[in-house]
């Protein structure tokens, strides 16, 4: 039988899992996915209602609006900002904007399970960086895997899934040993979680260096991941090349309108976002006091590194009423959730603490 060949890069792609649900009609709490514990503003879901009566129509392709929004508020030319169907699809297409097949792409790892995917299927090929002490970056060790034939480098900060933020120095460093023409994504999903005086200033990167590319998303600080939007902030040259290898109309139109409706709300938000912070200290410290060895996070989850021990603990954590994403033979992501959900987490990690 001969049957249509799949592309190489499939068979050796690793699954994203997605954080488990709740079984239908079961309550647990989800701390799986980093989402946001918080339902949309009332008035931003009145905004996706009045959305819905357009969509016969195709959306702003370019999301007009929604780009010169986020301009406004990063103080940055609209036409350096690019919206895509969440900041995972910008990724896909920032690098099949620049990367021949077989360039290279380095990355930490572990981290953002979506990276050796989009890598793949841009044709690339990951360079994997082991991460340092604390479930940091290892950012000389990063700039020391740049070879000729790297293209892009991916820095998650905060790392998800194990939490801190890279600091400002050592990132300045950095910069200064990649090659001008190596794209350096600053993929900052969880910045407006983030309370480290030490954390970088990404947008004055972007406005130091020309090789710099933020991405963000509406999907965690702003509540807004069924809805799929992110962006990412490059310079002129390099958005036009991200726009033209992006989905045609890939940004609803009710995407579009809400977050521009959020943005508007961002003081409300925030706020928010502040009590979730606030229950991630309460979560860190909890933790600790109970004897185990988290990493710093400067997130909207915290990370157990459980190695061997993970997938057990995961079920456990779920027939206890939280789910929790276990990543195999290395430890446990636990997203800030409500209170009542950090307060029943603290009691089934008790059980299982170190001492
Ligand atoms: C959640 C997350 C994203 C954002 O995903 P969306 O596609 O915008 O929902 C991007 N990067 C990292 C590291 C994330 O954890």
């Amino acid at each position: 039988m001969t049957r249509v060949p799949l592309r190489r890069a499939l068979s050796d792609l690793p699954p994203y899992v997605p954080g488990a649900r709740a079984a239908v009609g079961a309550a647990a709490f989800k701390l799986s996915s980093n989402e946001n514990p918080y339902p949309p503003l009332p008035s931003v879901v009145a905004t996706i209602a009045d959305a819905a009566v357009d969509i016969n129509r195709y959306p702003d392709m370019h999301a007009t609006e929604l780009c010169e929004a986020i301009a406004g508020s990063l103080g940055v030319d609209p036409e350096t900002v690019v919206a895509g169907c969440g900041s995972v699809a910008v990724l896909g297409h920032i690098l099949t904007a620049v990367c021949e097949s077989g360039d290279e792409v380095v990355l930490p790892w572990r981290s953002f399970e979506a990276y050796p995917i989009a890598i793949s299927l841009a044709g690339g090929v990951g360079v994997p960086v082991p991460l340092a002490a604390g479930g940091r970056l290892d950012l000389p060790a990063m700039a020391a895997a740049i070879t000729p034939r790297t293209r892009v480098v991916l820095v998650c900060t905060p790392n998800n899934p194990t939490g801190p933020s890279v600091h400002a120095d050592e990132l300045d460093e950095f910069l200064a040993a990649v090659p001008e023409d190596v794209l350096v994504v600053l993929d900052e999903a969880y910045v407006e979680f983030v309370r480290d005086p030490q954390a970088p200033d990404a947008m004055a990167l972007f406005a130091a260096h020309r090789n710099v590319v933020v991405l963000r998303t509406f999907s965690k600080a702003y509540g807004l991941a069924g809805l799929r939007v992110g962006y990412a902030v490059a310079r002129a040259r390099l958005a036009a090349g991200i726009r033209a290898a992006s989905t045609p109309f890939g940004v609803s139109h009710v995407a579009q309108l809400a977050a521009v409706a959020s943005l508007r709300h961002t003081p409300e938000l925030l706020a928010r976002v502040e009590r979730v912070v606030g229950e991630r200290t309460r979560l860190l410290d909890g933790l600790r006091a109970q004897g185990w060895d988290v990493p710093d996070s400067q997130a909207n989850f915290v990370w157990l590194p459980l190695g061997d021990a993970a997938t057990a603990f995961a079920e456990r954590s779920a027939r206890a009423g939280v789910i929790v994403r276990p990543f195999a033979g290395d430890g446990v992501r636990v997203s800030v959730g409500e209170p009542e959900a950090v307060d029943l987490f603290l009691e089934i990690a008790a059980e299982a603490a170190p001492r």
